[in-house]
């Protein structure tokens, strides 16, 4: 580890599984583990998270006394003054105060955030959005999260619920959003509500292409298997594809022209759809926003993919220790 390389211990916390990973502030990736959490009870989790934190330091000839920090990235409700999570798929999980927990137990401070903006910053220090002093990252999986970087800071908001870009009306005629509202850029294009569209409407025809495309399981409709039916040229999932494209370029449009932000960074389903999604959407765009916008803005698939949750703990502890201004950016060290 170089000398101004700080140790820092990152997890990011999910429905069925824990990332923990140990790191340095210059982006290098030293150890990581796996933690199961789903079905466990929150004591049976936090305590291994702590051993886990410990055995990741030992066995890589560290010392306790070398960790700097630690960063949590947690699915929410969650209440960030207080440090507690109570994640909607983790049933027995209600105010768990897995940040004081974590750094009573490991003796340094822990730094805590959600996880689309443990995402954005993530992408900012070490991924595609290097550089960037204004940036949206928008996760793209079941559902649609979003962290925003502003003048080189990430924005919180007064009740730290910023970001909720997933849940902007697109269409308040539109479908059922599991927020409670209706016709939310992630009711159209989340991948849970892309997968329950397709089961609705030809989930029931055994005959249907795309059905034979999922060996007849109906719980195999969603993402992966329409990408396959629209490059198969299949008239439903062309017509589909098409409007979660123009949906797509609405929400993308409405935060270009809000944030005028030089990169908007795509998760988990660009990167997998690549130029199937990010072409279409480029061509839909200038409906929505302003050129001046569009020229100023790069649309990017996540830099880090499926190693991001390796880094989104580290960076929320990271973007912790810069704004107490005890670490640097990376590209604004002498
Ligand atoms: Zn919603």
């Amino acid at each position: 580890m170089k000398k101004d390389g700080k140790l820092i211990l990152g997890f990011d916390i999910g429905g069925t599984k824990i990332a923990a990973a140990l790191g340095t502030s210059d982006g290098k990736i030293i150890g990581s583990k796996r933690i199961k959490s789903e079905h466990r009870s929150p004591e049976d989790v936090l305590g291994e998270m702590v051993a886990d934190g410990y055995a990741l330091l030992k066995d890589n000839g560290f010392k306790n006394s070398d960790l700097t920090a630690i960063g949590i990235g947690a699915p929410g409700p969650m209440d960030i003054p207080k440090g507690t999570i109570s994640p909607c798929n983790m049933k027995k999980w209600i105010n768990v105060p897995v940040r004081d927990h974590l750094a009573e137990k490991m003796g340094v401070k822990a730094y805590f955030d959600n996880d689309a903006n443990a995402g954005v910053l993530a992408e900012w220090f070490f991924g595609a959005g290097k550089g960037c002093r204004n940036l949206i990252y928008l996760t793209m999986s079941t559902g649609i999260g979003g962290g925003i970087i502003v003048n080189g800071h990430l924005v919180q908001g007064a009740s730290f619920l910023a970001g909720e870009m997933g849940h902007v009306v697109l269409d308040p005629k539109g479908p059922q959003c599991n927020c409670g509202l209706k016709g939310c850029y992630e009711a159209f294009c989340g991948g849970r509500a892309i997968s329950d569209r397709m089961k609705r409407e030809i989930g029931g025809q055994p005959d249907h292409p795309i059905m034979k495309l999922a060996e007849g399981k109906v719980d195999d409709l969603g993402y992966p298997v329409l990408r396959q039916a629209v490059v198969n040229k299949d008239p439903y999932a062309l017509a589909l594809w098409d409007e979660i494209c123009l949906r797509n370029a609405q929400a993308i449009g409405i935060f270009a022209n809000t944030f005028n932000p030089e990169m908007i960074v795509l998760g988990t389903v660009a990167l997998h759809s690549k130029e199937l999604l990010l072409d279409p959407v480029k061509r839909y765009l200038p409906l929505f926003c302003w050129k001046e916008m569009l020229q100023a803005m790069e649309l990017r698939v996540t830099a880090l993919g499926s190693h991001i949750g390796e880094y989104s703990g580290i960076c929320v502890a990271l973007n912790g220790l810069f704004e107490e201004g005890k670490w640097q950016l990376p590209w604004e060290k002498k």
